[in-house]
């Protein structure tokens, strides 16, 4: 089977920058894409929110965000990933090309906005149809916009609107919103903000940019045209993970995966990034963010691992001290045990328990400071020392 150091699902922002960053560590970096290379992004007419670029079109940052993880030789392959298989430490990513085992795997496949389906939505969507306020919002200022949907998203994204639109109509085809109480009663306390509660849009107008909406009252089949420049649809999003099983790794109730803040998911060595992370702002920058973090700490794992599986799991026997790095006499012991071992002593290695939390759950400690014999990848024995006299005594007792 093919095997590689790190494999990325999905070419959007999250998945190129982790590709930039994961071969710019040395990483055998795989990125596999079963679209456009570059994601949502290329259905986006012009971005003016990334940092450092007052404007540019989608399609361009898409390219140049492409053609530099190229540069930095970070292999592409065009195809469909159906599955993932985690079990311990062996990561199989299942794809319509064949199977490909990784050390680390870093999803970012994005989300999807779900369409509402009425006419002219397809035929308008990025010209006056949009699904995302932060993106568009400012492009309406003193206008009159439409926000569809009665959720939180919906409610909350057209209080927002109203800083930018003179008018923002919400439609809605129940007679209540859905949102939550808090945000219902900013949207009503509103003046920009107009209900239309009942009313099922049915088209939206305009030829080559929207000019109305046309709504019918589902009670009494009235019919009516409202003028806007602009017309926002939340009528769900979704993350992309129809390739995970259920169980794969953690995920909130909406299916969105959680992940630390290095961008690990519940299993070790898999990470996410980007839009399909359980998050509060779902934009281009943040993606990127999210995507140099996760190849960071892919690098991180990666390294950890082979240093690990060299230094105590694959000798005969090691020992191993498990400190914390915050606390000032663990770190004072590590010195002092060091330069024993320097000195003549047994050979120990010092592990910062700390930021090593896995390391620490696989070897079964439970409080910091700690002294462990490993033999053939198993632990043997533990021990609390309390100073470097204890460290020697526990390594006398080995016939280290
Ligand atoms: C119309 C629109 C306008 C927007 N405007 C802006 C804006 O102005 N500014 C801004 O900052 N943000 C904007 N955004 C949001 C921004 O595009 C996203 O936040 C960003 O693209 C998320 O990046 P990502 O890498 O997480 O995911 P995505 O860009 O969604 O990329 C995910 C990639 O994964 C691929 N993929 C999914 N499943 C699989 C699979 N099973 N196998 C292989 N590949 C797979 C997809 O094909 C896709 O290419 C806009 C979004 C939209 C829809």
């Amino acid at each position: 089977m093919e095997k590689r150091q790190l494999v990325i699902i999905g070419s959007g922002p999250a998945g190129l920058t982790a590709a930039i960053y994961g071969t710019r560590s040395g990483l055998d970096t795989l990125i596999l894409e079963s679209g456009l290379w570059g994601g949502q992004v290329n259905n986006t007419a012009e971005i003016e929110n990334y940092p450092g670029i007052k404007t540019i079109s989608g399609m361009d940052l898409a390219t140049a965000m492409r053609e530099h993880a190229e540069d930095l030789k970070a292999e592409f392959r065009n195809c469909e990933v159906e599955s993932l298989f985690l079990d311990g430490d062996s990561k199989i990513v299942r794809t319509d090309k064949g199977d490909i085992s990784a050390d680390a795997v870093i999803i970012a496949t994005g989300s999807t906005n779900r369409k509402a389906g009425f006419k002219g939505e397809d035929e308008l969507a990025g010209r006056g149809v949009t699904y995302c306020a932060v993106c568009d919002g400012p492009m309406y200022q003193d206008a009159s916009v439409a926000v569809i949907g009665g959720g939180n998203t919906a409610v909350e994204e057209a209080d927002y609107l109203t800083q930018f639109a003179s008018k923002v109509y919400i439609i809605h085809r129940r007679e209540e919103l859905r949102a939550n109480n808090m945000a219902t009663e900013r949207a009503l306390l509103n003046p920009k903000i107009e209900m239309l509660l009942g009313w099922v849009t049915e088209e939206i107008s305009g030829q080559d940019a929207v000019q109305g909406v046309k709504i019918r009252n589902l009670k009494s089949g009235d019919r009516k045209e409202i003028a806007v420049e602009g017309v926002f649809v939340f009528v769900g999003t979704k993350p992309n993970v129809d390739f995970l099983k259920d169980d794969a790794v953690k995920r909130s109730p909406n299916g969105w995966i959680e992940t630390d803040e290095m961008m690990e998911t519940s299993v070790e060595g898999v990470f996410a990034a980007g839009d399909v992370r359980d998050k509060f702002l779902r934009q281009v920058v943040t993606a990127a963010g999210d995507g140099a973090t996760a190849a960071m700490a892919a690098y991180d794992y990666i390294s950890n691992q082979h240093f690990l599986k060299s230094a105590l799991f694959e000798p005969e026997r090691a020992v191993a001290l498990l400190i914390s790095s915050i606390e000032g006499d663990h770190l004072a012991l590590a010195r002092e045990a060091e330069d024993w071992a320097k000195s003549g002593g047994a050979r120990i290695v010092t592990i910062d328990g700390h930021r090593n939390l896995r390391i620490k759950e696989k070897l079964g400690v439970r409080e910091l400071p700690a002294i462990v014999e490993i033999r053939s990848g198993r632990k043997t024995r533990e021990a609390k020392p309390s100073s470097v006299g204890d460290i020697k005594d526990f390594c006398r007792g080995l016939g280290a």
